[in-house]
């Protein structure tokens, strides 16, 4: 439910309803926006029906969410989240960009990329050091030691970190080096570990799987914010397609749908999307255009020699310079970099 004040109403009369509803056992999350004060009421639906949310002084309107997502939906604030992942804010005019290999592999790999993203304007650096493969045979990442290595990459360049985590029983060790926790697309619906990352208060960004719906990724996300972890980014990366040309087709259209259907911020990451490093920075591009609010990229120094992903990864100048081209394009559509 949510409840939606008159642009008069008095700051004590906001507090007013805000006390009641918690000494009622539910809970609040409270949007301001400039003229008028969203309050979303969280709680078992039964229970909020009964209270009469529309008798308090200042209140203009009540309204149940009809959506099946109610946390996520756009109603329930009423404007954009911005999500603070150490220093840097997504969801801003300002696109942000995350950087950084597929895989920690090494201490030199990781701070040699890390210090070359940054120089050439990336905000967060990405690096998986759990990595879930396809084969079993293939490098499953470091564990700890890639996490070690992310926080000495963190020291020399002061770039938050966001790295995935894959499993519950490893959610503690990554949340202790983590600025951002990333949910890869084969975890999207592993309900046990949403519930268990909504239980931090870490931002996550979710990835919506390769055979998942925009309504099956809101839903995912829901899990995420019903535990009361509101810190939440969704990500695009492409779905499976008949197209077998690109590795996956990048779904654009999510873009404009969520900034409608929900107040998380969006994330659009072109590399999995593509899948092909030449066809990589167009899709950059297009997600900026399309209203991204950050995007991610896989850069590496030395693809060919990378222990996953080095034929979508970028090199080092190849970031460069498409970072200089992204800026045009935000810029064309009323954004910064
Ligand atoms: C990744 O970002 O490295 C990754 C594995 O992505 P996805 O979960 O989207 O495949
Ligand atoms: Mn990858």
């Amino acid at each position: 439910m949510i409840i939606i004040t008159r642009p008069d109403a008095t700051e004590a009369q906001i507090e007013r309803i805000v006390d009641s509803v918690h000494q009622w056992g539910l809970k609040t999350e409270v949007s301001r926006g400039v003229l008028r004060v969203v309050i979303g009421v969280i709680g078992p639906e039964d229970k909020i029906r009964e209270k009469p949310l529309g008798a308090f002084p200042g209140v203009e309107s009540v309204m149940p969410v009809l959506k099946p997502y109610k946390l996520v939906s756009y109603e329930f604030r009423g404007t954009p989240s911005h999500v603070k992942i150490g220093p840097v804010t997504v969801g801003t005019p300002e696109v942000v960009l995350m950087a950084g290999p597929c895989s920690v592999e090494s201490y030199e790999q990781i701070t040699f990329i890390a210090k070359s993203v940054a120089k050439a304007g990336a905000k967060i650096l990405r690096g998986g050091a759990f990595k879930p493969r396809t084969s079993p045979y293939s490098f499953q990442g470091l564990g700890k030691v890639g996490l070690q290595f992310l926080h000495e990459a963190r020291e020399l360049t002061g770039m938050p970190i966001i790295t995935e985590v894959m499993d519950t029983k490893d959610l503690e060790l990554v949340a202790a080096y983590a600025d951002c926790l990333q949910i890869g697309a084969r975890n999207m619906q592993n309900f046990a570990l949403l519930r268990e990352v909504g239980r931090t208060n870490l931002p996550v960004m979710l990835k919506r799987g390769m055979a998942a719906s925009i309504k099956d990724l809101l839903m995912s996300a829901e899990y995420i914010l019903s535990e009361g972890n509101f810190n939440v980014l969704l990500c695009e990366r492409g779905i499976r397609t008949f197209e077998t040309m690109t590795r996956n087709t990048l779904d654009l259209n999510a873009v404009p749908v969520l900034k409608a259907e929900t107040h998380l911020p969006v994330v659009v990451d072109p590399t999995h999307g593509v899948g092909v490093r030449e066809f990589v920075p167009a899709m950059a591009l297009a997600g900026v255009a399309a209203g991204a609010d950050a995007l991610m990229l896989e850069v590496h120094h030395e693809p060919e020699r990378a222990k996953s992903d080095g034929e979508q990864s970028l090199r080092p100048h190849e970031f460069d310079d498409l970072v200089t081209r992204i800026r045009r394009v935000a810029e064309a559509v009323g954004r910064s970099l």
